[in-house]
């Protein structure tokens, strides 16, 4: 599969990375184009890939073409390729938006606004942690999105994490939890390692033990199947250390905290629509 890049920054090289990673394309595979970054499109050609200069260079190389430009530049992007390449050339390939906000609506009004049938179009909304092979991803089809031309991004999607078919109008919900989510861990982890300095540990040590503990209690969560609120009970002794912690949480409104960090970060997909 040759999979393309239109516009390639920070998610880009993560989604690239990963598939790399997973063994699924090999860079040589791989075309991208940018408008901006040097840096990122010498390091990308001394990896094996090829870097061209337009949209629709990227289009004509690929099976598979992310859009993974900022969300205001999403449309003229897609004008580009709907004026350079014709309906019939476009039909066995597939564009995946990653674009935050930007509707299947909008992006098939590029083609439907001159009476000409948009290509297939997908929307995802992956995560940084595809770097890793971790993502936690949605992803929605188009109007003229075959199932096949879905499930071609959804394998490829699913190759570098979790990905979940979702309606549309879940985009905005899944963005305030896994779309954005990895900074609200990011901070959380931050602060249990000053805590951890607070109570004692060398600064090393403390980042380490709490990064590792979201991760294993992450893995309890999805290995078990059991209700976070359960695993929570069994670690939580009567007069103990852990329930002292827990109730502090709570005083501090942990949970509230946290649903509308989802609810601002959803909120902010909507408006940004
Ligand atoms: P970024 O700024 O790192 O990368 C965007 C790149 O697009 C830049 O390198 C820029 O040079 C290039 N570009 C701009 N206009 C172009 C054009 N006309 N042709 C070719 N290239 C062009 O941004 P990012 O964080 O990688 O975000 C890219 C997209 O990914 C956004 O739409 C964003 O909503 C989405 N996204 C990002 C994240 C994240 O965690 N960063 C998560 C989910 C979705």
């Amino acid at each position: 599969m040759r999979v393309g890049f239109i516009g390639y920054g920070n998610m880009a090289d993560a989604l690239a990375s990963g598939f790399v990673g997973a063994n699924v394309v090999k860079f040589a595979d791989l075309t991208m184009c940018n408008k901006s970054n040097v840096e990122r499109r010498e390091s990308f050609r001394a990896r094996g890939g090829t870097v061209v200069e337009t949209a629709r260079d990227v289009t004509e190389k690929s099976d598979v073409i992310f859009l993974a430009v900022k969300p205001p530049y999403i449309k003229s992007v897609l004008d580009e390729v709907r004026r350079e390449i014709s309906e019939e050339a476009l039909e066995p390939k597939v564009f995946v938006s990653v674009a935050a906000g930007v509707t299947l609506e909008a992006m098939e009004g590029v083609w439907t606004t001159h009476d000409q049938k948009p290509p297939a179009i997908v929307r995802v909304m992956p995560n940084t942690p595809c770097l890793v092979g971790a993502a936690a991803s949605g992803i929605c089809k188009g109007s003229t999105c075959s199932e096949e031309s879905l499930h071609r991004a959804l394998a490829l999607m699913s190759t570098v994490g979790v990905c979940k078919v979702i309606m549309e109008s879940q985009m905005s919900a899944l963005t305030g939890v896994s779309g954005s989510g990895p900074a609200y861990v990011f901070v959380l982890i931050e602060a249990m390692a000053d805590g951890g300095v607070r109570a004692g540990l060398p600064r090393d040590v403390a980042l380490e033990l709490a990064a590792q503990t979201f991760y294993g209690a992450s893995k309890m969560v999805l290995e078990t199947g059991e209700h976070p609120g359960v695993l929570k009970d069994k670690v939580c002794s009567p007069g103990g250390t852990t329930i002292a912690a827990v109730h502090a949480l709570e005083q501090a409104g942990v949970r509230a905290a946290m649903m509308n960090a989802v609810l601002a970060a959803a909120n902010r997909g909507d408006e940004l629509a």
